[in-house]
Order: structure tokens, then C-alpha cells, then sequence
């Protein structure tokens, strides 16, 4: 760090992003990304959108905001898109915490949450997860502040119904709750129809795991339209172009192929089900995943130790140094190809421990 960074930055631990190896070709299940290319319609129109790049993009992104009203039914006005939802979530941060208003989230979640609220000196609360390492929302329903839920949760799996969301808004009408809905497409329960009745109510979204844009960085965020201009004063504060012409013109082409995401989220539910099993059938335990990864805890060996058995065998993994959670891995759904290759590293590994 040099003599110039302001001393309110010195304590920020910035977030550790999962590895990017460019050296070596692993089969790679580490950042929950989707094993298939982008919808081909998506990449005809991004190619096509690189012949504009000498103009500025549209900062309201225009076409992208119709295809998504039609596709999400809701209006332009309550929607905002970011680079990639962890933008979205920044400027939730900026916009609905501060002193008066502390964040709160799990103990077990989104690794960001922490680093989002230390950035812009918010306050915040860690509520530990149930012993089954799910959420009870039942401490929440009392406490004052802007609450972030990741559903499905991360890098558990877990999804929360939208009744027990529901009873949360409710409960809570004078403080904000952000819906992290960057799994749901995998078999969680969208909070996203919540949006018409309640006013305290940021559901986010990704186009980065179901539409297989990660690179992309595309997100949305759907609110009430009072709260969406909140979030439009921060975005025009910070970057009007946030998202380049390209990535808006392949979010297009993602929404209007349907038939290609649908299919691909049915291929990955079928191989979650098809890796939990043989897991399974091998001891560990395997929380119920509503998501595109499953984390999974073998009979034998620490978290580590997998991580680091299987990433010398060519397939990377996640590993969190946290101590609720350190017996685990989060192992991101791949093909079924790399399912294979995944269980049989896994036999060998047990097999070399005998
Ligand atoms: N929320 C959760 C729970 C995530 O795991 C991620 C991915 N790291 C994000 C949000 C952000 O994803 P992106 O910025 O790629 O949309």
C-alpha cells in the first residue's frame, strides 16, 4: 500500500475473488459459472454491437430494458442494470446503509456482503446461519436495518420460500430488504412478483450463471420505481456507461433465447442431482441445493485438504477458511463430462488414503 491511501482504507480486506487460472486447463467448479458457451443469438448480436463501440453505449439501455420488461413483466421503471449484480449491490450499499441504517446479513453468505459495508464505512451485523446452516429468519423479523439475503444462499445452496420472504417485508416495513436472487433460476422461488406490493422490497439478478454471460457482467436490479431512482442517482453519480453496448446487446440475445437457457438449466438440475447422488453414496453430506453448485463435506477430510487433493489432479474447486464451514467444498455443477471426472478424482483420492 503506498503513503497516499486514505486511512479509512487501510483496514478494508478487499474481496478474494475465486481463482482464474490462465496457466494450466483445469476442470474448472470453482466460481459457479455455466459450463456452456453463450446462447449463439447473444453473441451474433454482441459481434454486431462491436461495430458501434466508437459511440457511447445508451445509459438507460433501451432495447435491453423492453426485452426485460416483456420477459420479467415488469415496467422500465423498475429495473436498473449494472455491471455484472455485484454492482447492483454496491449501490444498494451506498444508497440504503449508513450509520443510522447498518446492513445485516448471515454469518455464512455472499463473501462481498462485509466488503460492500466496510467500503462505504456502513455499519453491519453478522446473524449466524441455524446449526443445518440455513437461514431462520425468525431474528431478523426484530432488527432495524438493511438487510441482504442471498437466495439461494452462498455458498450453502439453501433457498428460503417467498411466503417466509414475504413475512420478512411485512415484518420489517420501515427498513429495505435485498433479495440476492443470483442462483434462482436453478430451482429457487423468485421474490420478484413481491416487487408490485411492497416498496422495501431490491430483488438482483445475474446474467452471469443461467445466461452463461460471467464476462458479460450484467446485472439487474427490479424495485419499486421510488427505489430504482435511488439506485439511477448513485449509478449516474459513479458511471452512467456501466454497461458497455456489447454486453446490453448480449443480454438481449440471452433473454430472447429461451429455449437455449431453459434447456441448459435443465442439464445442469439433472447433473446437480446426478453428482449429489454419487456423493452421497460416498458418505458426505450434501446440503439440498437450490443452486448451480452444491457444497459437500466428505466423511474423511478436511474441506482443505479436498480442495487441494483435487486442484493437484487438475479440477479445481472452492474452499472457505471460515470455521463454521471449513469441513467443506462448494463444487459449482459442470457437464456431465466433468461430473465424471470429478467423482472418479474423488474415488482416487480416497483410494491413495486408504
Ligand atoms: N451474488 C452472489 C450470491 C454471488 O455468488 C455472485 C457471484 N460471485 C454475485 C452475487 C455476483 O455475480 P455477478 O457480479 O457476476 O452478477
Amino acid at each position: 500500500m503506498s503513503k497516499f491511501m486514505m486511512d479509512r482504507l487501510n483496514a478494508l480486506q478487499a474481496y478474494v475473488p475465486g481463482e482464474q487460472p490462465q496457466d494450466k486447463t483445469y476442470v474448472k467448479l470453482n466460481t459457479n459459472e455455466c459450463p456452456f458457451p453463450p446462447s449463439p443469438y447473444a453473441t451474433r448480436l454482441a459481434r454486431q454491437a462491436a461495430g458501434s463501440l466508437n459511440l457511447y453505449c445508451d445509459p438507460e439501455c433501451g432495447v435491453l430494458a423492453s426485452v426485460a420488461a416483456e420477459t420479467f413483466g415488469v415496467s422500465k421503471e423498475q429495473m436498473i442494470f449494472t455491471n455484472g449484480s455485484d454492482e447492483v449491490l454496491d449501490f444498494a450499499f451506498l444508497a440504503f446503509c449508513g450509520e443510522s441504517c447498518p446492513a445485516l446479513f448471515p454469518d455464512i453468505t455472499y463473501g462481498f456482503y462485509p466488503v460492500f459495508a466496510s467500503l462505504h464505512g456502513v455499519p453491519y451485523r453478522e446473524i449466524p446461519l441455524n446449526e443445518d446452516l440455513c437461514v431462520d429468519i425468525t431474528p431478523y423479523l426484530s432488527l432495524k436495518g438493511t438487510l441482504f439475503l442471498a437466495n439461494p444462499n452462498a455458498p450453502t445452496g439453501v433457498a428460503l420460500g417467498r411466503a417466509e420472504i414475504e413475512k420478512l417485508l411485512q415484518a420489517r416495513p420501515d427498513s429495505i430488504l435485498v433479495v440476492d436472487e443470483a442462483y434462482v433460476d436453478f430451482g429457487g422461488e423468485s421474490a420478484l412478483p413481491l416487487i408490485e406490493k411492497y416498496d422495501n422490497l431490491l430483488v438482483t439478478r445475474t446474467f452471469s450463471k443461467s445466461r452463461s454471460l460471467a464476462g458479460g457482467r450484467l446485472g439487474i436490479g427490479f424495485a419499486c420505481p421510488a427505489l430504482i431512482a435511488d439506485l439511477k442517482k448513485v449509478k449516474y453519480s459513479v458511471n452512467p456507461y456501466n454497461v458497455n453496448s456489447m454486453t446490453a446487446a448480449a443480454g438481449v440475445g440471452a433473454l430472447l433465447d429461451q429455449e437455449y437457457f431453459a434447456k441448459n438449466v435443465a442439464v445442469i438440475q439433472e447433473n446437480r442431482a446426478y453428482v449429489t447422488a454419487a456423493l452421497k453414496e460416498r458418505g458426505f453430506t450434501v446440503l439440498p441445493s437450490s443452486a448451480n453448485f452444491i457444497f459437500a463435506k466428505s466423511p474423511d477430510i478436511t474441506g482443505e485438504t479436498l480442495y487441494k487433493k483435487l486442484k493437484e489432479k487438475g479440477v479445481l474447486v472452492r474452499y472457505f477458511a471460515k470455521e463454521r464451514i471449513k469441513a467443506y467444498v462448494r463444487i459449482t455443477i459442470g457437464t456431465k463430462e466433468q461430473s465424471d471426472v470429478l467423482i472418479s478424482k474423488i474415488d482416487e483420492i480416497a483410494e491413495e488414503s486408504k
